[in-house]
């Protein structure tokens, strides 16, 4: 169904909506709210603590509209509320004003200070509250597009849209009384009451688990029918060689992490192996000797990887660490010329490769391998069980290796991925500096350029970020275009400054990147698109504005960029709202600590890096809130596979298909 069935849905709607990936009419149906306000009515002469209050109450006075800096704006008036006249004032709500007359009744969200007798509202609605509690959904929305316009879309869009595919099967559906698909989808985005609420998402996240559960229990069937791998020798003497060769010396951890592979290659059962470490921990170099040890028996290997450039530098020091020892390295990409690839596909079916570094282009059809002996995914959580699965089938029974920055407790990577054993890097390798992180204000700005212009001045290279998506339609955004104007106006006349975004074609990120790999410029300005694990030695800081916006382990990911040599370096987030939360990444530097606060704080940690990626792409279900569900909803997808059931459901199967390969 075409957006065209919904009134009001025009061209630049639809641009809006893509900004938040929704593309068609199902995708409206399936962009479910992320939280919910609940109003029920607060008593004035009994407010808690926080200050936490909702009340309605009679437009008093002519609202008064004050207007000041950066298109910001204050809606000021008295509201009769419970036989009291209270002060309201509400930021940047200016619109909302023709429909605020004297006489109005309204609802009032926010929080009142009883000694001011001023309550700083954060949310207005336009009618009184009723005997029952209201359950009001709050989406994520973006600038141009805010919760009203965006409620109603979805409202005109429930009307007509009257199916959606049912994927859990009868007896599952029977078994757990189960409220129907649809009135579930309806119920969620229009609660009626918190119990009925709560069925209903219940319902909608078992289905989004059960059918990631199928796909993860049926590929791991697969794979566990052929347990067998190779079995190796390797030359302990060449081996340790090269070791001393390398250009530091390695960490326990790494050298744990390398023993423990070089064991699993050795032994007659398939590797399915998990390496974590916190960024810079050195990850890439136990795959190097991963690779090596392959290499040494005779056997090729695959390393994929996110993006081009990372592709790029992993060849590049492969290349410099084991061609003098013999190993030949290539690259393939998708930005390589046809007749490039053709040729790499043919060096690679001979033979004449040792090691294949690439992006998703290693998994195209048209590559295939002599005999590959081992597969390595670096950045892991990027790839999908799709991705993963395709690269391992191009071998015979590769071993395979699994590489990621994100910790994950061990109960959760063994539900999600299997039988897999973990290796992790700890320690960072020595003379390594913690990051200096700091916490400021936008109003201490001078002092921020102050130290960038330190680092400048010493040669170094400076990262700033600032994000573009909104979680709401607040206009206070730093926009990264205007940021550019000012560094220009600060820095330009003696370093080089260059932006990277998301709407940057790849060929041009790829330009900038390289600049600024090669020191061509100094001042990288970027929304979060800063390519992962991507090692810039020279880059000793990063500057990270609203950093509010961000989940702690995205930012210690992303401060993980500096760092990487034996300068000091420094992280500053600036940001005026939420500065506890912000405040813990000035006190550590451990990735697991961060990312188990990061649950904590925000009850839905981005757990996993970068929430929007592989199969971890949930609407509604998150991994780690709804564990025992996912517990579930993988003994029955289990039960399903054993059984055999998909000739039943072929909807399901169907599904299932759209991402993993069925026999
Ligand atoms: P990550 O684990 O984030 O992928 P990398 O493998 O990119 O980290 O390593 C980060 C940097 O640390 C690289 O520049 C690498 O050369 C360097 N490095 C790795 N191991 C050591 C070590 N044992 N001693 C010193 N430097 C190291
Ligand atoms: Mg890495």
């Amino acid at each position: 169904m075409d957006f065209d069935i919904v009134k009001g849905i025009g061209p630049k709607t639809k641009e809006y909506l893509a900004k938040l990936n929704i593309y068609s009419i199902s995708d409206l149906v399936h962009y479910y709210p992320f939280r919910y306000n609940v109003l029920a009515r607060s008593d004035l002469n009994n407010i808690p603590e926080d200050g936490k209050t909702t009340v309605d109450g009679v437009i008093d006075t002519i609202p008064r509209v004050i207007r000041f800096q950066r298109n910001r704006n204050k809606l000021e008036f008295r509201l009769q509320v419970q036989k009291r006249i209270i002060q309201v004032i509400i930021y940047n709500r200016a619109f909302m004003v023709r429909h605020l007359s004297p006489g109005k009744t309204i609802t009032v969200i926010g929080k009142y200070d009883q000694k001011k007798n001023i309550l700083t509202a954060s949310d207005l609605y336009l009618k009184p509250l009723g005997e029952k509690p209201i359950i009001d959904p709050v989406y994520y929305t973006t600038m141009g597009l805010n919760q009203h316009q965006l409620k109603k879309y979805i409202d005109a869009v429930l009307e007509k849209y009257q199916d959606d595919v049912d994927l859990i099967p009868m007896y599952l559906k029977e078994e757990y009384h189960f409220l129907s698909k649809m009135d579930a989808i309806r119920i969620v985005h229009k609660p009626i009451n918190i119990n009925l609420l709560k069925k209903a998402r219940l319902r909608l996240k078992y289905e989004e688990l059960f059918i990631f559960m199928l796909k993860i229990v049926y590929l791991r069937g697969k794979n566990r029918e052929d347990k067998k791998g190779i079995v190796r020798k390797i030359d302990v003497d060449q081996f340790n060689k090269v070791i001393s060769h390398l250009p530091f010396e390695l960490t326990i951890d790494q050298r744990g992490a390398i023993d423990e592979i070089v064991r699993d290659l050795e032994s007659n059962e398939r590797m399915n192996r998990l390496l974590q470490g916190d960024v810079g921990s050195g990850k890439t170099v136990v795959a190097m000797m991963a690779i090596y040890a392959n290499a040494l028996s005779g056997y090729q290997s695959a390393l994929m990887v996110p993006t081009e450039l990372l592709a790029k530098q992993h060849a590049a020091n492969i290349k410099k660490m084991l061609e003098p020892f013999g190993i030949r390295v290539d690259l393939l990409t998708s930005s390589l010329k046809q007749s490039g690839k053709k040729k790499v596909y043919e060096e690679i079916k001979l033979g004449n490769v040792d090691v294949i570094v690439g992006t998703h282009a290693l998994i195209q059809e048209g590559v295939i391998f002599h005999n590959l002996g081992l597969v390595i995914t670096d950045e892991q959580h990027r790839f999908g069980v799709r991705e993963r699965n395709n690269l391992r089938n191009k071998g015979e029974m590769p071993d395979v290796l699994y590489m990621s920055a994100t910790p994950i407790p061990r109960t959760y990577a063994l539900t999600i991925y299997g039988d897999m054993n973990i290796s992790n890097i700890k320690s960072l390798p020595k003379g390594r500096k913690e990051i200096i992180t700091l916490l400021k204000k936008p109003s201490e700005i001078r002092d921020v350029l102050m130290q960038i212009k330190e680092q400048l001045e010493l040669g170094h290279q400076v990262y700033i970020v600032a994000p573009l998506a909104s979680e709401s339609d607040k206009l206070d955004l730093t926009d990264v275009n205007q940021l550019k104007h000012k560094f220009n106006l600060a820095f330009k006349d003696s370093y080089q400054i260059e932006m990277i975004h998301g709407k940057l074609k790849i060929e041009e990120k790829e330009r900038v990147m390289n600049d600024f790999l090669h020191n061509k410029c100094q001042l990288l300005i970027s929304t979060t698109v800063i390519e992962v694990g991507v090692d810039v030695k020279n880059a000793t800081m990063m500057v990270i504005f609203d950093a509010d916006r961000f989940g702690l382990s995205t930012l210690h990911q992303l401060r993980g960029r500096v760092g990487r040599s034996e300068f000091q370096s420094y992280c500053i987030l600036i940001s005026d709202k939420e500065r506890e939360r912000l405040k813990l990444l000035t006190k550590t530097g451990d990735g697991f600590e961060i990312s188990e606060a990061d649950f904590k704080l925000r009850g839905q940690g981005d757990l996993f890096g970068v929430k929007q990626s592989g199969d971890m792409n949930f609407k509604i279900a998150d991994i780690r809130q709804d564990f025992k569900i996912l517990l579930k909803a993988k003994e029955d997808a289990t039960h399903f596979i054993e059984k055999k059931l998909f000739h039943e459901y072929p909807h399901i199967e169907e599904e299932l298909r759209k991402s993993i390969h069925l026999d």
